[in-house]
């Protein structure tokens, strides 16, 4: 079906998005016509009738917003609602293919660029062993180079697209869009992102960190996904996602969430922070590797860890499985203090089968308070590695629909609307 009403998250802060591009004149208008365009998304209204109702406007008000936006193809009429007598009113959907946004998951080693309509479904991606250590320059061509081959791939002109997300592994000060000090993305720090793409596109960038949006991206495509929710991501390295009441929470300085870097006791592994007996220096893909490796078994990098317990390497399985007991000790904290409904394992390691799971169970359950316990869920990713690009399409789709921006989306010349 090509139309489909999504569900809708609230998991941005509209007002903080920083958005370029975006006009002000209208607002009043545009905020009001955003309000429309959030009712029928969501399903709540489909009829001009009930999006009276709904929102108190007149009838005239209405049919002449919902003019607005069929005549840029955000809404298009789906079908008739069934006839109470006299003319059927029709069901209004919102239509996933009145543009598209480009999506970027850059990786420490590895990234993923797609394009997606506005429904979030991925119409075409690449993937490539890519070390966000070569500098901005060179990685940020290549995701130019990228969206332009995906968009010819596609048909798609450059003025179809209305937005842009773009995931970093590292911290991101996110209403600038730019990483702030990342610790292993030299030559990134204060580098402008947004920019390189605000200019050639025209529309809202987002940048955020690779796990918030993997965090996101979960979150995003399950229409059950509790409020408060922690997306945890096990590869290289260790890092989370924290969405609390349906809003992820970044922090003060965007660092919220980074529990690779939580001392466990009593261990004195060396981390490359520079501090000693962090989660991540003994349990991180990275830690598991150079830890076999010392025991004589070949391991380089997480997936050499991962293909190792896909043999049936035991020691491999039982350094995994330990890992995920010394995790479990970080997250008992984490759901005593935040209380989530549910934990996401993704990363890596994740693909390692049950044990990694197996063993953050044990000791989450065995160390956080009965009641906080009761119901969680600890589950692997349902996204496994495309968790990252979904998560930064949707980023980028609820900011081109916000109230805020869809005012700039009606301003574009008709023709360049789909
Ligand atoms: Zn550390």
């Amino acid at each position: 079906m090509a139309y489909v009403v999504d569900k809708r998250t609230s998991c941005w802060s509209h007002d903080t998005m920083g958005v370029a591009g975006s006009g002000h004149r209208g607002e009043h208008a545009a905020g009001s016509v955003g309000q429309l365009l959030d009712l029928i998304r969501s399903g709540e209204a489909t009829t001009r009738a009930a999006l009276a109702s709904s929102t108190g406007m007149a009838r005239s008000t209405i049919a002449h917003r919902i003019d607005q936006l069929t005549e840029r193809g955000l809404v298009v009429e789906i079908g008739d609602a069934p006839s109470t007598g006299g003319r059927p009113a029709s069901i209004l959907g919102f239509n996933v293919n009145a543009g598209v946004v480009l999506a970027a998951d850059l990786g420490a080693t590895h990234s993923r660029i797609g394009i997606a309509d506005l429904g979030g479904s991925i119409l075409a991606e690449t993937r490539k062993d890519i070390s966000i250590a070569e500098g901005p320059d060179a990685v940020l061509t290549w995701v130019e180079d990228t969206f332009v081959r995906l968009l010819a791939d596609t048909g798609t002109l450059a003025s179809h697209v209305l937005g842009i997300g773009i995931g970093v592994p590292g911290p991101v000060e996110f209403a600038a869009g730019r990483a702030v000090d990342p610790p292993i993305m030299p030559g990134w720090d204060q580098y402008d992102i947004r920019s390189r793409f605000v200019d050639a596109y025209r529309c809202p960038v987002l940048v955020d960190n690779d796990v918030n949006i993997m965090a996101l991206g979960e979150h995003w495509i399950d229409p059950e996904a509790p409020d408060d929710f922690v997306f945890l991501k096990v590869g290289t390295g260790i890092g989370s996602g924290i969405i609390l009441g349906g809003t992820l929470h970044r922090g003060a300085k965007g660092t919220a969430g980074d529990i690779g870097h939580v001392q466990i006791a009593g261990d004195q592994s060396i981390c490359r922070c520079g501090n000693v007996g962090c989660l991540e220096a003994s349990a991180s893909g990275r830690a598991l590797a150079i830890h076999l490796a010392e025991r004589g078994i070949e391991a380089e990098t997480s997936r050499d860890v991962v293909d190792l317990v896909r043999a049936g390497n035991q020691q491999a399985v039982r350094s995994v499985r330990e890992a995920g007991r010394l995790i479990g000790r970080v997250l008992a904290t984490v759901v005593n203090m935040l209380n989530p409904a549910v934990i996401v394992i993704g990363g890596d390691l994740a693909d390692a089968g049950e044990h990694l799971l197996a063993g953050i169970r044990e000791v989450v359950y065995q160390r956080s308070t009965a009641l906080s316990t009761s119901d969680l869920q600890i589950r692997n990713s349902v996204l496994g590695d495309r968790a990252g690009i979904t998560g930064a399409a949707a980023m980028a789709i609820e900011q081109v629909v916000a109230p805020s921006n869809i005012g700039s989306v009606l301003e574009r010349e008709p023709e360049l609307i789909r």
